[in-house]
């Protein structure tokens, strides 16, 4: 687990990338330059780990690209100690950025093996997420609720209620609606029963499944 200057070079040019494909949170950008991406990835990947790309993780899955990680975190206004519920831990790379950002996090994610590798991962990196559970996002972590905020990092068919619902009066869900292609959703809680609607343009993510295994 090598992190060397040539990396942190890399993670420079990256945010500035970033930042010049519109990304102006501060917090976000520092964020950026903190975290090692290419300990998230299979050392195959290593020398493309800073390149504005997504990759495989295995079970079928892919570490989201950084403009993406970047411009839904910008779209949470995250602040230090904020209570934030990620759905789809992955490769943790999300997670840690959040960490970075001074959130707390609560991550679900429901394929066993990331769920177990990310799960070492992220304490041997010094990185401490509040909790990391196994299981189906769909239902969020009710037990945990009232979020500041909510990220969905999977493509949803629908906004699950369960994740509206567990979101504080004021917090933010951000989330991609649809199947092959999906818009890039904000709902803002209102009050209990009303939620503001945004919606930033299209991403493309790997598909929110309903719990099958
Ligand atoms: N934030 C991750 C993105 C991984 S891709 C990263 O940066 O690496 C999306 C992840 O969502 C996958 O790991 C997938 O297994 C997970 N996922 C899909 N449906 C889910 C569900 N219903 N509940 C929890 N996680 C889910």
């Amino acid at each position: 687990m090598k992190d060397t200057a040539k990396h942190q070079g890399l993670r420079n040019l990256l945010a500035k990338q970033l930042e010049e494909k519109g990304i102006k949170d501060k917090n976000v950008l520092e964020a950026i330059k903190k975290i090692p991406r290419h300990l998230f990835l299979n050392s195959s990947f290593e020398d493309f780990a800073y390149q504005d790309k997504a990759f495989p993780i295995g079970a079928g899955q892919t570490i989201s690209q950084p403009y993406t990680v970047a411009f839904q975190s910008q779209l949470l206004q995250v602040k230090k100690d904020d209570k934030i519920l990620e759905i789809g831990t992955g490769s943790g790379y999300q997670t840690a950025v959040l960490v970075a950002m001074g959130a707390k996090v609560f991550s679900v994610e429901r394929q066993k093996e990331l769920f177990k590798t990310t799960s070492l991962l992220l304490p041997k990196m010094g990185i401490k997420p509040k909790h990391l559970s196994f299981g189906d996002g769909y239902k969020g972590l009710p037990q945990y609720a009232p979020f500041d905020s909510v990220i969905v990092t999977a493509g949803a068919p629908v906004i699950p209620q369960a994740l509206m619902a567990q979101l504080k009066i004021g917090g933010r869900l951000v989330i991609p609606v649809g199947e092959q292609e999906q818009i890039m959703t904000m709902l803002i809680r209102k009050n209990e029963t009303q939620f503001e609607k945004h919606e930033f343009g299209e991403f493309k993510f790997v598909p929110l499944l309903e719990n099958k295994n």
